[in-house]
């Protein structure tokens, strides 16, 4: 905390992790020896620069923009940029910190960072993205590439900021180099499926996690929060394996919808048009209610699904949850329950599921863009889907055996943690001290 001060979201990152981690340097002296848990503590680098930009009444902004290169141990820095105005330096390491251990569960060779800015895009123009990332990459560049560190998308960067930042950086270093971005177009080297793949990643690991009990999402009532890129595709393949999304979010409120949300209505709303999601209800009709005061997770159902931000869901909304008979959670954000809420899932005998493994799956699918980037190629959707599957298949085994074998069964928290820490760990020592 002296070390750091004033970056609360980092420290709760690493709290976490350290609690899961007792019994690993118990069983494994050396990783201590060679202070393994206070250099995997310091990013590697990081990066702080100013971003100029003009609005479209020619006034002259100034955000800050940042890249954390946490670790390299597996391979190049991989993770996302994030433009929103809460983003400071704690939230970037916390995000960072994550991706290290995320990455290393994929089980693809990629190392961990996480990057972006405190620029707003909201209510903002297409010229004004367009300039402001063009600023953003003007100074990235020099530091990224396909083997150093290959930024993606995040909250507030989708498709459209990827396509600005990627014609930047071309422009500049006149390479076509497309494996130094991921979340790309489709028709210049981005990869089926990436877009869907957060949401659907975090479905599949509830799946895995209920069927361990023998149970799975046919019928059951789902709630999510969020609206945007995870939340939509966690909806779309929660309502294909048979279940009811009731509800989704945004920062001014959520919506029910007793029929289940209208997919094809919120696609429209949100990723075509960017809208509000009370427009949701102002369209949908009777079935559909806009809350503007609350929580949704007030909302009864039997799976919760935190799609929007960091630390959405606290103690108290997870008790709630308890109440209304929750019986698995699955973090599609990062870092959206509290420690609190956590612990109250743990205790309840909740299957949770941590956000370090539930949503893997979209940096995992950003690993096989880059593949097909190397490889010059590109795979079919239900190629890439089964490949996802068996990612997120895999995670959620490696979090269960890990978490059994250090003599927690079914904590899934302390089963990603450990076998994230393991592998890159191993992989430090492996290297020297660096
Ligand atoms: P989007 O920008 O597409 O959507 C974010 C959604 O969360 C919006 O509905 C937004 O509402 C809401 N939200 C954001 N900040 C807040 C806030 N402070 N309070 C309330 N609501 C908020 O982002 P993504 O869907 O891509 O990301 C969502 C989460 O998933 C993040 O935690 C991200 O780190 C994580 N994640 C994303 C991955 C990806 O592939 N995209 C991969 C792994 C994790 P509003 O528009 O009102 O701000």
């Amino acid at each position: 905390t002296a070390r750091n001060p004033g970056e609360s979201e980092f420290h709760q990152a690493v709290d976490e992790v350290f609690e899961s981690l007792g019994p690993v340097v118990a069983r494994y002296p050396d990783l201590l020896d060679s202070a393994i848990v206070e250099r995997i503590c310091e990013p590697e680098r990081q990066i702080i620069f100013r971003v100029p930009w003009t609005d479209d009444k020619g006034r002259v902004h100034i955000n800050r923009g940042f890249r954390v290169e946490f670790n390299s141990a597996l391979g190049p820095y991989k993770g996302g940029l994030r433009f929103h105005p809460s983003v400071y330096l704690g939230i970037v390491k916390f995000l960072g910190f994550e991706q290290i251990f995320k990455n290393a569960l994929t089980g693809m060779p990629i190392g961990g960072g996480k990057g972006g800015s405190d620029f707003d895009p909201s209510g903002r123009s297409d010229a004004e993205i367009m300039r402001f990332c063009q600023s953003f990459m003007t100074e990235l560049y020099r530091h990224i590439g396909e083997y150093t560190d290959v930024p993606a998308g995040d909250i507030g960067v989708g498709g459209r900021e990827i396509g600005y930042l990627f014609g930047q950086y071309k422009r500049i270093t006149n390479r076509y180099e497309s494996g130094v971005l991921t979340g790309k177009g489709l028709s210049w080297g981005g990869s089926l499926v990436r877009t869907e793949a957060t949401g659907y990643g975090a479905v599949m690991f509830a799946e895995e996690m209920l069927k361990t009990r023998g149970q799975d999402l046919e019928g059951r009532d789902v709630i999510v929060s969020g609206s945007g890129n995870v939340a939509i595709y966690a909806i779309e393949r929660a309502q294909a394996l048979g279940a009811k999304a009731l509800t989704a979010s945004d920062s001014s409120g959520y919506v029910v919808d007793t029929e289940g949300i209208d997919l094809e209505l919120l696609k429209q709303i949100k990723e075509v048009e960017r809208g509000r999601i009370s427009e949701y209800a102002e369209r949908r009709g009777p079935s559909a209610r806009f809350v503007s005061d609350g929580s949704v997770w007030d909302v009864p159902g039997s799976v919760a699904l935190p799609c929007a931000t960091q630390n959405e869901l606290n103690g108290r909304q997870a008790k709630r949850l308890l109440e209304n008979g929750v019986v698995a959670v699955a973090e599609g954000a990062n870092m959206p329950c509290t420690t609190e809420a956590v612990h109250l899932f743990q205790e309840s005998d909740v299957l949770f599921a941590p956000g370090k493994a539930a949503n893997a799956g979209g940096v995992a699918t950003s690993a096989l863009e880059m593949q097909q980037n190397a490889s010059r190629d590109s795979w079919s959707f239900d190629y890439t889907q089964q490949r996802l599957q068996e990612i997120m298949r895999g995670i959620h085994d490696r979090c269960a055996s890990t978490a059994e074998e250090f003599g927690m069964p079914g904590n899934y928290v302390a089963g990603a943690n450990i076998s994230g820490f393991i592998k890159v760990a191993r992989a430090m020592v492996a290297q020297g001290i660096i």
